[in-house]
């Protein structure tokens, strides 16, 4: 069967990997001139079965009420925003109702283990080389309200299966003794030794290459305008190339992984789709004394950031800003990120040189990515991977081809369809 894959994030890439794994002829389509252009080029580098956790919380609502008030808050929603984003805001604060977190939690955990275990086979099988850091991810809490919180959802965790443990801070500062000189200023953490890190793009790009030379087809520099529906099925995608002429591609069946952009493809096919770009910011800190920088994740709790070694760089991610579709830079923020990471790590980074970027995360109301079967016989959709889209990818790129090929995926997941 010719499958044609519409995106080549992390998302598309694992995707057409398994699908010609399983024997069909694939063809990968981007607008961009090569593969993780977008929000997988910078994301922060957690692969963390629970950090899968959604963003819907009870505490959530708390937090946009005051960001409306506060430019730099960890999470931000401007009152001019469209109507669209007033809808996905509504069926996100729905989401956050008590009883909620547990059933979103579980998919998500369940997927993100599945998608590990087939992230690290792919690395060794292939040789790939995407700067991992394995050792877990540490969570420090500033202050006693946070860490009680965190106890909740931990538990939740565990209740899973997922090992996350609390720890104290002279544990937190035995697991990383890069925290020693803001000891003061920690009251505990919790930790997950089986999580991990590495960078998207690096694992990206080293997989694409390894599709290609499977014979998966690349069609960079062309953008999909349209897909056209007749008598129920797809018949082709309309792409616009470099030369400014249309031409169709046509194929058994396409697969949309389009990120943040994918409702722009299936909202004039009347398919609802709740996926709306979340704006994230990172910044990749060169380390001016490697053996002292963090050697494991650290996710920030109370500054909503977390930092991943990624061989001689340092990332830092974070914020949330429902701002539409742009994707500019807030020298602000930047400069908010930096002093926070100033806080942490004050003599270990390069903070004049620190490169700063901005991505979409591709977020749907309850965190729950929307992976397997359309309405529309020969449509299928891996998207709205929202904040753990590079963990999730090598998972429900493996359950789509699964679904493509007409077996039952392993595991236990709302699959659409
Ligand atoms: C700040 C930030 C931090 C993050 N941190 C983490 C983390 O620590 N751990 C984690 O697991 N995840 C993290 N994520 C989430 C993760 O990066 C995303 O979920 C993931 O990259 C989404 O991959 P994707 O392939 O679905 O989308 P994308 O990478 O955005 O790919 C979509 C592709 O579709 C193409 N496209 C769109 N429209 C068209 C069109 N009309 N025609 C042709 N091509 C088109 C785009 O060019 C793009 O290449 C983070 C994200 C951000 C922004």
């Amino acid at each position: 069967m010719k499958v044609a894959v519409l995106g080549s994030g992390v998302v598309g890439v694992a995707t057409a990997w398994w699908l010609k794994q399983d024997g069909h002829e694939v063809v990968v389509v981007d607008r961009h001139t090569g593969p993780a252009r977008e929000a997988s080029r910078a994301p922060g580098g957690l692969l963390s079965a629970a950090y899968g956790e959604p963003w819907a919380t009870r505490d959530a609502p708390q937090q946009l009420l005051k960001s409306l008030f506060d430019d730099n808050a960890p999470i931000g929603f401007r009152l001019r925003a469209r109507r669209g984003q007033w809808v996905w805001a509504a069926q996100y604060l729905r989401e956050c109702w008590p009883g909620r977190l547990e059933h979103n939690v579980r998919p998500l955990v369940q997927l993100s283990a599945y998608s590990l275990a087939l992230l690290r086979q792919l690395r060794s099988q292939l040789g790939i080389d995407d700067a991992a850091q394995q050792g877990g991810i540490l969570n420090i809490y500033r202050n006693a309200a946070d860490l009680e919180r965190s106890q909740n959802l931990a538990q939740v965790l565990r209740n899973l299966g997922v090992d996350r443990r609390i720890v104290g801070v002279d544990e937190m500062l035995e697991l990383e003794p890069a925290l020693a000189p803001v000891r003061r200023r920690l009251v505990g953490g919790d930790f997950t030794a089986n999580d991990e890190s590495g960078d998207a793009w690096r694992f990206t790009t080293a997989l694409a290459d390894h599709a290609q030379q499977a014979g998966v087809q690349f069609l960079y520099s062309q953008l999909v305008t349209r897909l056209v529906a007749h008598e129920g099925r797809i018949a082709g995608a309309e792409l616009l190339g470099p030369d400014g002429l249309y031409h169709m591609l046509q194929a058994d069946a396409f697969v949309v992984a389009l990120g943040a952009y994918t409702p722009c493809l299936l909202g004039p096919l009347g398919i609802p789709c709740h996926v709306w770009p979340v704006k994230g910011y990172s910044l990749n800190f060169p380390l001016i004394e490697p053996d002292r920088a963090p050697k494991i994740s650290l996710t920030d709790y109370s500054h909503k950031v977390v930092y991943s070694r990624l061989g001689d760089q340092l990332r830092m991610s974070g914020r949330v800003r429902l701002d539409g579709y742009s994707r500019a830079l807030d020298p602000a923020c930047k400069a908010a990120m930096v002093a926070q990471a100033r806080q942490l790590l004050p003599s270990v980074l390069d903070f004049e040189n620190a490169s700063f970027w901005s991505g979409l995360r591709p977020s749907t109301p309850s965190g729950i990515p929307l992976v397997g079967r359309s309405r529309i016989a020969n449509l299928f959709l891996n998207t709205g991977h929202g904040s753990s889209g590079w963990t999730l990818a090598a998972g429900s790129g493996r359950a789509l081809a699964d679904i493509v090929s007409g077996r039952i995926p392993e595991p236990e997941f709302p699959f659409l369809g």
